[in-house]
């Protein structure tokens, strides 16, 4: 039986994705197992459904990323201290009677890539990101496309007219984060005859004005198919799917389970800026106001380490109408049908469950990828509506109960919701027997599979 080994990008961002795509993996009756640094395997089980789970050193086993004097250390240290690690576990497996058929890498972990070409093994590529993100950072970096001055419009084949604010941050060279910058922009440099895999479905990724799409652009330059949504809970046709396998904060369940259950339909506002994401103590304010302002219920995830950034006594006070926690089942609120909206920083991972689970999004991207999933959002699916920022550089309390106000109880909101509603039976599709990625997924199986023949 042909034995995939995986490597994401040891976050929760990255490792949730890519666990899915090995469930889906083993659903077709391939043998995998996912590979991530020990420090994390140390909070997560050794076997997710019939993932194995394997470790190998990031240099930081006693306290990861945040142990590390800065971000450009730790990934130093990922690349050097995991690059030998990595290597003695393929040849410590390859001596097994279960040896790797081939690896599948993130695109933010390379040099896993060079791991496998140094032992002899295929490798795969598999992108976290839309194929739109996916397309810029590639053309950019190839000098097809110029990232547009501030004021115009770039037009762009395969993609929605955009202004420079609207680009993926590390398409505009501005010297900031310089380790993750060459890290987006180089993901993508394999030829032609190179898979990669994206998180994402055709039918999300389409026709904007021209007959191309965002996947056909990357099929220009790679062997690219699209496999998502790797979301956990859509139903798939052999009934696979339906576990969630790993947080790497812990929940607080039975609260917000609890709270929601006692709203009614589509009445909640839940906010949550994903795992990584710092936002500045005006914004907070403002946004601790606006949600008070709007009069709705709201449930928001402030994690502990960011509770600080709230107003004083607002943890504790949020008014009757508010709940706080520091971590939250994401699925399972998005799947409880009190939500009626969510306020998102429109990470790639949040920007797919919300669309899987039909939720309208109101957009508040901060960096990297998400001012373009912001754009999709907005003016290519019509699912949610993008806060704006006053001159001042937040966005205001007023612009947030707008905001609210808009998608929940707007004519605009209807509109969205029906949109909403329509891409969420269009990822099911996509997923189920038969549909774009599910073919696509066989496709892949079948790669696989030959390489054993
Ligand atoms: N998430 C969660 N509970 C929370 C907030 C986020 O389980 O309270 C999960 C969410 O479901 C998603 C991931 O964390 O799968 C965040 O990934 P995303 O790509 O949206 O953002 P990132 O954390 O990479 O910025």
């Amino acid at each position: 039986m042909a034995h995939v080994l995986i490597l994401p990008y040891p976050s929760q961002g990255h490792i949730s994705p890519m666990l899915q795509f090995a469930m889906d993996l083993t659903s077709k009756g391939l043998n995998v197992t996912l590979v991530t640094t020990s420090y994390i395997t140390k909070s997560i089980n050794s076997q997710i459904g019939n993932v194995s789970i394997a470790s190998i050193s990031d240099g930081y086993d006693e306290g990861g990323v945040r142990s590390a004097s800065s971000l450009e250390v730790y990934l130093d240290s990922l690349e050097v201290v995991g690059s030998k690690s990595l290597k003695e576990l393929i040849e410590k497996y390859n001596q097994s009677t279960e040896p790797f058929t081939c690896m599948v890498f993130d695109t933010y972990v390379p040099w896993g890539d060079k791991v496998a070409k140094s032992v002899g093994l295929p490798s795969i590529a598999f992108s976290t990101q839309s194929c739109a993100v996916s397309a810029i950072y590639h053309l950019v970096r190839k000098e097809i496309l110029d990232v547009p001055e501030p004021g115009i419009i770039k037009e762009m084949i395969g993609l929605p007219s955009m202004e420079r604010s609207e680009f993926p941050s590390f398409a505009l060279k501005d010297g900031s984060y310089p380790t993750l910058a060459a890290f987006a922009l180089d993901q993508f440099n394999g030829n032609k005859n190179d898979w990669v895999l994206f998180n994402s479905f055709d039918e999300l990724e389409t026709e904007v004005k021209s007959s191309r799409l965002a996947i056909t652009v990357l099929k220009d330059h790679f062997h690219a198919r699209a496999i998502g949504p790797c979301v956990p809970f859509l139903p798939k046709a052999d009934g696979h799917g339906n576990t969630y396998g790993m947080s790497l904060l812990e929940p607080e369940d039975d609260v917000c389970m609890k709270w929601l259950n006692g709203k009614p339909a589509k009445s909640v506002v839940y906010v949550s800026f994903g795992s990584f994401a710092s936002i500045q103590n005006k914004q907070m304010e403002e946004l601790a106001e606006g949600l008070k302002g709007s009069g709705k219920n709201f449930l928001w995830v402030v994690r502990a380490a960011e509770q600080k950034t709230l107003p004083k006594g607002f943890a504790e006070n949020p008014g009757e109408n508010g709940q706080i926690v520091t971590w939250s089942p994401q699925l399972k609120v998005l799947a409880n049908e009190a939500v009626g909206c969510f306020l998102t920083h429109c990470g790639w991972n949040s920007t797919l469950e919300a669309i899987s689970f039909g939720v309208p999004m109101l957009a508040m991207p901060q960096w990297t990828d998400q001012p373009t999933n912001a754009k999709f959002i907005e003016d290519v699916w019509g699912t949610g509506i993008r806060a704006k920022a006053g001159e001042e550089g937040f966005i205001g309390r007023k612009e947030i109960m707008k905001c609210i106000e808009e998608i929940m109880d707007g004519e605009k909101g209807c509109m969205i919701r029906n949109n909403a509603k329509k891409l969420k039976e269009s990822a099911k599709e996509a997923v189920t027997d038969g549909g774009s990625s599910d073919r696509n997924l066989n496709e892949f199986v079948a790669y696989v599979n030959a390489m054993t023949e």
